[in-house]
């Protein structure tokens, strides 16, 4: 099976929201609908929106979460430590650096990933990735070779752990944990371009 993968660059800091297709289908999945819903809105088209799925809590990857959700009757998915973060400003907004306030974006009713979550004829594997959040995700579909690695694991760098939840160990494992999947398994992450597991694995030592 093939599937579409279409990034939409949103935000005050260019965050990529994915729009994610399966061939054949009349459905879709969106990945970190960071902002500008509007735009957002305007690339799905007449598609329905099968699942949002969140890669962490951060406030760049969930504005457009909730209006989303609501006008496409969508299930909204989520780490279960992330949960938290939401709709909670403190934590959401990079600790509070930016300033933004509760009413920036609509409230969030997200439920927690499992391991697995088979949508819009697509089967995810959920690998928890903590570091740069303590729920970080990266949604890994392994028959596509694909992986939408949010702020994990970046082309030449990886996630800031200086936020709220952030943590270098864990960092380290999730990182050596994701260095494990095929090398040709393409990575979506969630700012900057897209690249590979093996490109990646090539910069570390670990
Ligand atoms: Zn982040």
């Amino acid at each position: 099976m093939s599937i579409d993968i279409r990034r939409v660059i949103c935000g005050m800091i260019q965050e990529n929201c994915y729009i994610v297709q399966a061939e054949g289908r009349d459905d879709c999945v969106v990945v970190d609908p960071g902002d500008e819903y509007p735009k957002l809105k305007a690339a799905i088209g007449d598609r329905r929106v099968g699942a949002v799925l969140l890669t962490h809590g951060h406030f760049d990857h969930i504005m457009a979460a909730g209006e989303m959700a609501r006008d496409f009757g969508a299930p909204v998915y989520v780490g279960a430590e992330d949960a938290e973060m939401l709709n909670d400003i403190t934590k959401s907004d990079y600790t509070g650096m930016l300033g933004l306030t509760r009413a920036d974006w609509p409230a969030i009713d997200a439920a927690s990933f499992g391991e697995t979550l088979s949508v819009c004829g697509m089967d995810f594997t959920v690998l928890a990735t903590p570091g740069h959040s303590r729920g970080s995700v990266c949604l890994y579909l392994k028959d596509e070779a694909v992986l939408f690695s949010g702020d994990t694991l970046f082309r030449a760098g990886y996630g800031r752990l200086d936020l709220y939840g952030g943590k270098m160990g864990a960092m380290l494992k999730s990182l050596k944990r994701l260095f494990t999947l095929p090398g040709e398994v393409e990575v979506y992450p969630g700012h900057g371009d897209a690249t590979t597991i093996g490109e990646e694995k090539a910069r570390y030592r670990i």
